[in-house]
């Protein structure tokens, strides 16, 4: 059976075989009658029969192709499952979660390689979600949790922090999986916000102000500024000054705020323009 074939490292392949853990995540995702639920990367179903049951609709994103013609098959009789054969980077995430009046939540073993990419289209379809519960590396779950100011800091961070809370439901050991993988999991529990947690302006100017400044982590926050292409239409410098930032600091010292007072400038200086 195409379900049992050896795993593929290519793909992030670590399944889940604890049934504790597994049973973990399902109370962890809190799944609402009715609530349509998104699955990335079901792989062999740990997770995926729990879903199907508890789900008013469920939609599985799987890039293996023989894994995703495997639940294709097991699924067929249900008739609210749906499996999308695809890479989850290429779909479209914004009209699939459209779909439904209703909000979606979102359950996921992410592929490691995979994890902050998917985090950044996650963000992108914030307010189509009701909640997430994302296994992800133990480290990059840190990350969106670390403080401005140290090496975790970075654009998952800000942009995730903006609009979601975010908190870890537990550690996940590597005994867990097969195979097992070198480091230790989180899942983490994502709540998507009413508001963001800081007005920034566009959200188009907020993540591009946000990712300037982390382009290049040794130099400073003018000269990763001015390398962003919103610099094209605006002065660094006259920027800088307006928000009171020093332009020598590291783009990893900035609070949120401070970033949203960044975006909120450049936006109505690029929307006058
Ligand atoms: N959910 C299963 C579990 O917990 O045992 C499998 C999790 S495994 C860590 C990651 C899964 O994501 C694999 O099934 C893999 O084939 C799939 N995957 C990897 N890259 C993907 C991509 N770009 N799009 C969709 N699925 C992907």
């Amino acid at each position: 059976m195409s379900a049992v074939r050896r795993p593929l490292k290519s793909l992030g392949q670590n399944f889940l075989v604890d049934e504790n853990i597994i049973d973990k995540i399902i109370q962890a995702a809190n799944i609402q009658p009715d609530q349509p639920v998104l699955e990335i990367g079901p792989g062999r179903g740990a997770l995926t029969t729990h879903l199907a049951e508890r789900a008013g609709r469920l939609v599985l994103i799987e890039f293996d192709h023989a894994l995703a013609a495997w639940h294709q098959d097991q699924l067929k009789g249900n008739q609210h499952v749906t499996v999308i054969d695809a890479d989850v980077l290429k779909v479209d995430l914004k009209a699939l979660l459209s779909e439904t009046l209703q909000k979606w939540n979102v359950v996921a073993n992410l592929p490691y390689n995979i994890s902050t990419e998917v985090l950044f289209r996650l963000y992108g379809v914030h307010d189509r979600l009701a909640r997430m519960t994302l296994m992800l590396q133990k480290e990059v779950g840190d990350r969106l949790a670390a403080p401005p100011d140290c090496s975790a800091y970075g654009v998952t961070t800000v942009l995730l922090g903006l609009w979601f809370d975010i908190t870890r439901a537990f550690v996940v050991h590597p005994g867990s999986f097969h195979p097992s993988p070198k480091v230790d999991s989180a899942v983490l529990n994502f709540i998507p916000r009413t508001k963001p947690r800081a007005e920034v302006g566009d959200e188009d100017v907020f993540r591009s102000v946000v990712k300037s400044a982390f382009s290049m982590r040794r130099k400073t926050l003018i000269n990763c500024l001015k390398s962003a292409e919103f610099a094209k239409q605006i002065n660094c410098c006259e920027l800088l000054e307006a928000c009171g930032i020093d332009g020598r600091r590291r783009g990893e010292t900035l609070s949120l705020e401070e970033f949203a007072q960044l975006s909120r400038w450049v936006t109505e200086r690029v929307c006058k323009i």
